[in-house]
């Protein structure tokens, strides 16, 4: 299983987070099938954000969908 990072921003530090299967960094095709690294949901790369919460280690952001994207502004 791929390990990444998640950001928690009550505690401002990050942690390590298992990725759903499918989870994807870029996609040269983008029609490729990925699942969003947050709900694991099916979503087109092109149709996905860059995540700001989950990562590598590198800081490089995971595709996400639309609504854990724009949802990670409501978390408590
Ligand atoms: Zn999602």
């Amino acid at each position: 299983m791929t390990k990444a990072l998640k950001f928690i921003e009550n505690s401002q530090k990050y942690i390590p987070y298992d990725l759903p299967d499918g989870a994807s960094l870029y996609e040269e095709d983008f029609n490729t099938e990925v699942s969003c690294c947050s709900s694991g949901k099916k979503i087109k790369f092109n149709d996905s954000y860059t995540s700001r919460h989950i990562h590598t280690e590198d800081g490089i952001g995971y595709a996400e969908c639309e609504t854990c994207y724009f949802g990670e502004h409501n978390e408590r």
